[in-house]
C-alpha cells in the first residue's frame, strides 16, 4: 500500500506526545527528529525535508504548543497543514484554451504511464464534459506504441490520429492538429515519445512540438514508484520544457511517498492528477489536503 511505512512512522513520531498535558522542548525535539527520519526514509528530497521540519518546529513554538491544552492534537494539525502546503495547498485545474481545441501535450519517460494516462484523461474529459477529444500518436520509436494508443482509443471510443512510424513526429503533430481543427475536436492529446532516460534528442523533439503546437497544458507523467528519480526527471523536463503540470502514476502501488511529497516543492509545478490503477477510469484529480490526510492515516 502507498505510504504505508511513512504513515506508520509519522503516527509513531506523534504518538509519543499523546496524553501529555505539557510537552517539553526535548519531547518536541525528539518528535521532530523522528518526523525528519520518517520523511528521509520515505525518500523525500533532503531540502524539502529540512524546510518542512523547520516550518513545523517554528509553528509549534509560535503557537505555544508546549503550553497548549492538547499538544499532540495541535502537532498533528500542524503536520497535516504543512504536508498539504508542501504538495501545493490547493487543487490546480487543467488549463483550457478559450477557443477549441485545448491542446494537451503528454511527456515522460518510457514506462511512466504516458500512453495510459492520455487515454484516462481523454475518457475523463469525455465523461465529465461531454468532450470530443482526439489523440495524436507521435511516439514513432517505441515498437507498438502506436498500436497501444489505438487499443486505448478503441477501448474508450476516442479517435486516434496516426501516420505510422516513418513520418517525423513534428509532421504528425501538424497533420493531427489540422485534422482536429477540421473535425472541431475540443481537446487534442499528443502522446509524445519517451526514452529510458532524458537525452538531448528527445528534448529537442519535444521542444519543437511545443513550439509548433503551443500547448495549453504540458503534462509530465512520472512514476511515483521511482521516488527521487521521479523528482530528477521532473526537474529535467521542467528545465527543458517549462511544463505546466505533473501526473503522478502508480499511486496504487507501494510507493514510499518521496515523489508525491517532493515534486511540487522542487519544480514549483502543480501535481494535477494521480493515476491509481491500470484501468482507464483510474485517474483522479490531485487534492493536496486529501493526500496529506491519507499520508497521516
Ligand atoms: P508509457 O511508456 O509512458 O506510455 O507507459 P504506459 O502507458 O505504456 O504504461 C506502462 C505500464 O504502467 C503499463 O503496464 C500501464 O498499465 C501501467 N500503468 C500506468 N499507469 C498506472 C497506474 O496509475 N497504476 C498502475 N498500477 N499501473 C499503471
Amino acid at each position: 500500500m502507498a505510504f504505508e511505512g511513512l504513515t506508520e512512522r509519522l503516527q509513531k513520531a506523534m504518538r509519543s506526545l499523546r496524553g501529555k498535558g505539557k510537552v517539553s522542548e526535548s519531547d518536541l525535539r525528539e518528535t521532530m527528529r523522528e518526523i525528519r527520519l520518517a520523511l528521509l526514509e520515505a525518500d523525500v528530497n533532503f531540502t524539502v525535508v529540512r524546510k518542512f521540519v523547520k516550518n513545523i518546529r517554528e509553528r509549534a513554538k509560535g503557537a505555544d504548543v508546549l503550553e497548549g491544552l492538547n499538544p499532540a492534537q495541535q502537532i498533528v494539525k500542524i503536520v497535516n497543514e504543512e504536508l498539504t502546503k508542501t504538495m501545493g495547498e490547493t487543487d490546480v485545474p487543467l488549463n483550457k484554451s478559450e477557443k477549441i481545441p485545448t491542446i494537451i501535450m503528454m511527456a515522460g519517460l518510457q514506462g511512466a504511464g504516458k500512453t495510459t494516462t492520455a487515454g484516462k484523461l481523454a475518457l475523463k474529459l469525455k465523461k465529465e464534459e461531454n468532450a470530443r477529444p482526439l489523440m495524436i500518436a507521435a511516439d514513432i520509436y517505441r515498437p507498438a506504441a502506436i498500436d497501444q494508443l489505438e487499443q486505448v482509443g478503441k477501448q474508450i471510443e476516442v479517435p486516434v490520429f496516426q501516420m505510422g512510424t516513418d513520418i517525423e513526429p513534428l509532421d504528425i503533430v501538424k497533420a493531427g492538429l489540422a485534422q482536429a481543427k477540421e473535425n472541431h475536436n475540443d481537446y487534442v492529446l499528443i502522446d509524445t515519445a519517451g526514452r529510458l532516460q532524458i537525452d538531448e534528442k528527445l528534448m529537442d523533439e519535444l521542444k519543437d512540438i511545443k513550439a509548433y503546437a503551443k500547448p495549453d497544458e504540458i503534462l509530465l507523467v512520472v512514476d511515483a514508484m521511482t521516488g527521487q528519480n521521479a523528482v530528477e526527471t521532473a526537474e529535467g523536463f521542467n528545465d527543458a520544457l517549462d511544463i505546466t503540470g505533473v501526473v503522478l502514476t502508480k499511486l496504487d502501488g507501494d510507493t514510499r511517498g518521496g515523489a508525491a511529497l517532493s515534486i511540487r516543492d522542487v519544480t514549483n509545478k502543480p501535481i494535477k492528477f494521480v493515476g491509481q490503477g491500470e484501468k482507464m477510469t483510474a485517474l483522479d484529480v490531485f487534492h493536496p489536503d486529501r493526500m496529506a490526510s491519507r499520508i497521516l492515516g
